[in-house]
């Protein structure tokens, strides 16, 4: 078993028999299965509107060389500056290099997945860069140091007396404040911060190549906030989100709201950027880090046409049972775990085990993306490069020499069914599996008995 796989392993033994967490996890789910379950209504076909969107995204992808050529053109046209990065360490220096050129101090950041994806926090904190994250989930999950457990829902695995204690410890108020009170005290720190903010980072929903455009979804207006004063203005966004036209965005944007708990569906606010505000520097910074080689896999590229609804991992009986630190990805649950395959088998080998093929998430999934198959493909060559678990192989190999013998299949049972041997099937397997006993008469013995009395 990998480092890697080892600590999940033991991470998944101690989570998944936490009553506390596991009460949560059910709330949750419970929440969302009572939300979710009229969503469609909102549509008159919404399996038209799935292939539609999936035909987008599938579209974009097939011209992928033209449309990132065309994307940076307009771009440039429309006033702004497109860096690439190659992978993670390229963009966090890139983003490290544009804040020292333009001499940023306050810098304040909204929501991304990819900045969590590349590990920008940490970094730009190993650097001494202050900067101040503003959505208030995230701005929570950081305030212990963590990655958001969730992307659609950073602090949901906080209760408020959790948050009243941190905010005592960090910020000096009282550890009895209510929700209300919470807010009001989340919001004067981000206030003092927007005014004094000289650069923005954010992320974005999509990129447009046709036009050059950026789109931005929030729920909070911290994008508008954080972007409304400041003289430089950071894009950090995966080529993964390019799509050809803006007419696009009326299908996709609704979908990718789909699970919004508000009543309309939709997110509070959206943003069009066509080119850099007055007075302002805007910086498109395109991350690959590995999204390249995930194009390449195929069936596996189809998960980059994922809208990040969010929708598969809430309904995962696998994520709600372990909940999303677990999975130590930026993108926790089934989603991760597919496109994890891109860093190499090793790294996807033990997450690709964290699936129960129950195919829930399908029919959840406003893509129409057949995640349990991809999974399926992950394990299958998973196991053909021999990432695989080495202990499991072990046992199987072991069964398996004598399961193609009867005669030594027979002997062997009495071995098997012996408890230190199931033990230490157990150790491979987990202590919480029940290993089968086998009868103490096979039926070839049996027969045997019965044809010879
Ligand atoms: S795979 Fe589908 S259900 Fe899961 S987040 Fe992406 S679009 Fe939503």
């Amino acid at each position: 078993m990998t480092e890697k796989g080892t600590i999940f392993s033991q991470n998944v033994k101690q989570i998944a028999f936490d009553g506390e967490h596991r009460k949560r996890m059910t709330a949750r789910y419970e929440a969302f299965m009572l939300m979710a379950k009229d969503c469609a209504k909102y549509y008159s076909n919404i399996s038209l509107e799935k292939s539609r969107a999936f035909n987008i995204r599938n579209k974009a992808f097939k011209y992928y060389d033209k449309y990132l050529v065309d994307f940076e053109t307009n771009v440039i046209n429309n006033g702004g500056i497109v860096r690439w990065a190659c992978d993670a360490e390229e963009a966090k220096y890139m983003i490290y290099n544009i804040l020292n050129d333009e001499k940023s101090k306050n810098i304040v950041k909204t929501k991304s997945i990819l900045a969590e994806e590349i590990g920008l926090m940490p970094f730009l904190e190993m650097k001494k860069v202050d900067v101040t994250e503003t959505d208030t989930g995230d701005f929570i999950c950081y305030q212990y140091n963590e990655r958001p457990s969730d992307p659609n829902h950073s602090a949901a695995d906080k209760t408020k007396e959790d948050v009243a204690e941190i905010y005592s410890e960090k910020f000096g108020t009282s550890d009895k404040l209510s929700a209300k009170q919470l807010m009001t005290v989340t919001r004067k720190v981000l206030n003092d911060k927007y005014s004094a903010a000289d650069t923005a980072i954010t992320g974005a929903d999509f990129i447009v190549a046709e036009t050059g455009d950026i789109i931005i979804s929030e729920d909070e207006g911290n994008m508008l906030k954080s972007t409304a004063n400041t003289k430089v203005h950071i894009v950090l966004v995966g080529i993964d989100k390019l799509i050809p036209n803006l007419d696009d965005i009326n299908v996709l944007l609704p979908l990718s709201s789909l699970y919004e708990p508000t009543n309309i569906r939709a997110k509070s606010y959206y943003t069009i950027l066509n080119k850099p505000a007055k007075n302002q520097k805007l910086y498109v910074v395109l991350v690959d880090n590995n999204r390249s080689t995930m194009f390449s896999k195929d069936p596996q590229r189809i998960i980059m046409t994922c809208i990040e609804c969010g929708g598969c991992h809430r309904v995962c009986p696998v994520f709600n049972t372990i909940g999303g630190h677990v999975y130590d990805n930026a993108f926790p649950g089934p989603v991760g775990m597919i496109q994890k395959i891109a860093d190499g088998y090793e790294e996807a080998a033990h997450l690709a085990t964290a699936c129960s093929s129950c195919r829930q998430c399908e029919e959840y999934c406003p893509m129409n993306i057949k995640i349990s198959d991809l999974i399926l493909r992950n394990r299958i060559e998973i196991a053909r490069e021999d990432a695989n678990l080495l202990g499991e192989k072990r046992v199987i190999n072991f069964i398996m020499k004598r399961v193609d013998n009867r005669k030594d299949m027979d002997k062997t049972k009495d071995f098997l069914n012996r408890l230190e041997m199931k033990q230490l099937i157990k150790k491979t397997w987990g202590v919480h599996k029940e290993i089968p006993t086998f009868a103490e008469k096979s039926f070839s013995e049996l027969y045997t008995t019965l044809t010879t009395e």
